[in-house]
């Protein structure tokens, strides 16, 4: 029998020997989102057997012994997946802290840091991110760990570091005084398309899943404005060329709209953020399918901090000048019909609070069942897991959410997730008869 994953327990005593016996769920509720239609079916039903699910619907069959788990007024929807997270990193509500902290935790310490940010993530729901841009490759090991079932969290797949160019938002050496880090700049920055190039075959050798590249400056880093272009038409072109070579998407950060530009004429798979697209930006994104990440949470949580003087002034004046840009562009592109994934960028503000994206979509202009396909079907398509995961369908990993009520109603439901099943093990069940996992 498999076990319900209380922290380190899950998978003690388990052997390739001694296969263990798959449990059968029933899952019922008053409601299931049917993401694929986008719409929602009453009553809500799903069989689980193993790790994926048997059957969806009203009229499934359930297997004889399954657990029947009856959730009542509430909402059964696929877990929802996050394509922008840092779990390596939080900010704290001290940037000069925080800096300190940087320059004296140890790797072993940043990465225990690392595992309640993990598991946070999944009670929310969230039972699938995209990390882009870790550290010190601590997100390969906790994508590692939970792959193994050493540790609870949402399945991971990581762009390790992020690739940019000298000096860009993305080097870790920004805004230090020459001489004072051993290692003056991140280890995925270069110059050259030929450099670049070598830089994503490191990464993909490495372990990564996907290219994150920093196509423009930040909100967050000091010293490069946050619209300016921080790669050529041709670096960015070798990037994309030799990772679409080796199976691995592109994620590209880009507030200005020439960097952005030029990473939707490469062939970027998202743009991250997108403060300034352009009208002509947006209309290749239209035209080449390139998805758009938002990010509305990050802009949220950085706001958040300039409001209470947790930022440096730089930061500050930056955020304020991006944030009515962004809310055009994104209102643009929902106009084009330019294809949304959701991503928050987790680690900017506290984990956890992922959901907070979805009442910033409808917000935006999502109605609130995109909002909800967002986080299901269209990030799995952003992420290339369309066959086993983004839908409630039967064949597909067994990976569902609870939520109070009709999240189509109020989104923000989607705040208050009380059950949380992945592969088949239930992590979070808050009421009734299975006994809750301590968070
Ligand atoms: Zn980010």
């Amino acid at each position: 029998m498999r076990h319900l994953a209380l922290g380190c327990l899950l998978s003690v005593g388990l052997s390739a020997s001694a296969a263990p016996v798959p449990d059968s769920y029933v899952l019922k509720a008053a409601r299931l989102f049917d993401a694929k239609a986008g719409r929602l079916v009453t009553p809500g039903m799903v069989v689980v057997t193993g790790d994926k699910v048997a059957a969806v619907g009203p009229g499934a069959k359930a297997p004889e012994g399954a657990r029947v788990v009856d959730l009542g007024d509430a909402t059964l929807l696929p877990g929802f997946m996050d394509a922008h997270t840092h779990l390596t990193g939080e900010s704290g509500d001290d940037w000069r802290q925080d800096l300190i902290d940087s320059f004296q935790r140890t790797i072993p310490e940043r990465t225990l840091e690392a595992l309640p940010r993990a598991r946070v993530t999944l009670m929310a729901g969230f039972t699938t991110v995209r990390d882009l841009g870790g550290a010190d490759d601590i997100d390969l090991g906790l994508r590692n760990a939970i792959r193994r079932g050493l540790v609870v969290g949402p399945r991971i797949l990581t762009a390790t570091a992020a690739l940019g160019t000298t000096g860009g938002h993305c080097d870790a050496g920004n805004s230090w005084r020459k001489g004072l880090l051993a290692d003056e700049t991140g280890v995925g920055v270069a110059d050259g398309a030929d450099a670049l190039r070598a830089k994503v075959r490191e990464r993909v050798k490495y372990g990564a899943d996907l290219i994150k590249v920093c196509a423009t400056g930040g909100v967050l880093s000091l010293n490069a404005d946050v619209d300016s272009p921080q790669l050529t038409q041709a670096e960015l072109d070798a990037i994309v060329d030799e990772a679409h070579a080796r199976k691995r998407r592109v994620a590209a950060h880009a507030h200005g709209a020439e960097g952005a530009l030029r990473a939707i004429r490469a062939g970027v798979d998202s743009i991250e953020h997108g403060s300034f697209l352009s009208d002509e930006a947006l209309d290749l994104m239209k035209q080449k399918g390139t998805w758009f990440v938002p990010t509305c949470m990050a802009f949220q949580g950085v706001k958040e901090r300039a409001d209470k003087g947790q930022l440096p002034e730089d930061n500050v004046r930056k955020i304020r000048a991006v944030q009515e840009a962004r809310r055009q562009a994104l209102k643009k592109a929902l106009a084009r019909g330019v294809r949304i994934a959701f991503g928050t960028d987790a680690g900017v503000f506290t984990h956890g609070r992922n959901a907070g994206e979805f009442a910033l979509l409808v917000e935006a202009g999502l109605s609130p069942v995109e909002a909800l396909r967002a986080a299901t079907v269209n990030t799995a398509e952003l992420l290339g897991v369309s066959a086993s995961l983004g839908t409630l369908e039967p064949g597909k990993l067994a990976d569902v959410v609870a939520v109070p009520g009709n999240p189509l109603q109020d989104i923000r439901k989607t705040e208050a997730v009380f059950f949380v099943m992945k592969e088949g093990v239930i992590h979070r069940h808050d009421a009734g008869a299975t006994p809750s996992v301590a968070r």
